[in-house]
């Protein structure tokens, strides 16, 4: 037996993530390994915080990145803010929300669900419903943006709401991140979560989290220890901060953390809002190549994502069949529809680097010639 070095094929990604990663990003990733304490690592995790903030929005001072992909930003933020017997409301729109929802009962929270259907924003009114009939609700968890349908919700709006209620709230921002405003200090957001593979075009692995002020406050007077070792962020903390003194807490997959660096250096270069901009322009470009084509999107116009393009698989169209041929064909990969959208979507992915015309015109191409 003689295995030997792996070494993929060159795709095209647009689908709901991993995203095409810049390519100064993978050149990041292959510098010289340093100490996770050497001096220049740690002032380049000061780095990684600073430029957080920026993406975020926010001066949090408790922002940092957590060392596993966007799940595990999920889970930091329920662990660290549920305490056994909170009462929590998930609004839920698709299967992202559905995964707060086992992240509330696993952490010993006490579920209320808002439910919304598939393809449709989160709606305030009910939220509004929900924290009427449940006083003694300490949380309000919602995704901005929903990847498995490509719907965007009012973050704005339902933050306020959970504030006016006494409520802290959690955000996925895993796909919104980079691809549409997002502003944590201005929304009044108090746990938020993201990912580096999606608009960031980061590698896959890295979870960008911040907690406010009053988030810090009831992680810090929990009365029962936090039940992931891993993930409490009070520890963590001590790694992420401190003038001059960082104790060991785990070894930070430091290569990644470059790549990180170098595409939030990417972001800040751009600008958030011209790379705002950058994801709405390609989404229309792509929108009226694919209405050439007669295929029609899921979303309302209101409130489509411009990263995540759910559209209706053509009547007659043999899904699996299509996305395999785009794939070796033409070294293309979108995404399939997901939970009550499989097969009779298809997901098509325009985040960071994927959302620039060449990529549009490859997968207009593509799909008119395989359609064909
Ligand atoms: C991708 C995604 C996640 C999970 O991120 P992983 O990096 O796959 O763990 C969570 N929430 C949303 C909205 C996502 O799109």
């Amino acid at each position: 037996m003689s295995i030997t070095s792996f070494y993929p094929p060159q795709r095209t990604l647009m689908g709901p993530g991993p995203s095409d990663v810049y390519p100064n990003v993978l050149q990041a990733l292959s510098r010289p390994t340093v100490g996770h304490l050497d001096p220049t690592f740690v002032q380049m995790m000061d780095e990684v915080k600073e430029l957080l903030q920026y993406a975020f929005q926010t001066k949090n001072p408790c922002t940092m990145a957590v060392s596993a992909p966007g799940s595990a930003g999920m889970e930091t933020c329920f662990v660290n803010l549920i305490e056994p017997g909170d009462k929590v409301i998930v609004c839920i729109n698709g299967v992202f929300g559905n995964r707060m929802a086992e992240n509330v009962t696993r952490s010993g929270g006490v579920l209320v669900k808002v439910e919304d259907e598939w393809g449709k924003p989160v709606d305030p009114q009910k939220l509004e419903v929900a924290l009427a009939a449940h006083p003694d609700a300490k949380i309000v968890a919602f995704v901005h943006a929903e990847t498995s349908t490509g719907a965007l919700s009012d973050a704005k709006t339902l933050c306020a709401l959970a504030k006016e209620h006494g409520c802290l709230s959690i955000v996925d921002a895993v796909t919104s991140l980079g691809g549409v405003p997002l502003y944590v200090d201005d929304w009044g957001i108090d746990a938020i979560y993201s990912g580096t593979q999606k608009c960031l075009s980061c590698v896959p692995g890295i979870s960008p989290v911040s907690f406010s002020a009053a988030a810090v406050e009831k992680i810090q007077n929990r009365t029962v220890p936090v039940q992931s070792w891993f993930l409490d962020q009070t520890l963590v903390m001590s790694y992420w901060s401190g003038e001059g003194k960082r104790t060991y807490h785990h070894t930070a997959p430091v290569n990644t953390l470059y790549a990180l660096h170098e595409s939030l250096v990417q972001l800040q270069t751009e600008g958030l809002e011209n790379a705002w901009a950058r994801h709405a322009e390609q989404h229309l470009a792509l929108r009226a190549g694919l209405e050439k084509l007669g295929i029609e999107f899921i979303v309302d116009e209101s409130c489509r994502l411009p990263q995540l393009n759910t559209v209706v698989i053509p009547a007659g169209v043999d899904d699996a069949a299509v996305r395999n041929q785009l794939l070796q064909t033409y070294n293309l990969e979108i995404g399939a529809g997901l939970g009550a959208f499989a097969g009779k979507a298809w997901r098509i992915g325009l985040m960071g680097y994927a959302a620039r015309p060449a990529n549009v015109a490859l997968c207009l191409r593509a799909l008119e010639e395989t359609l064909n």
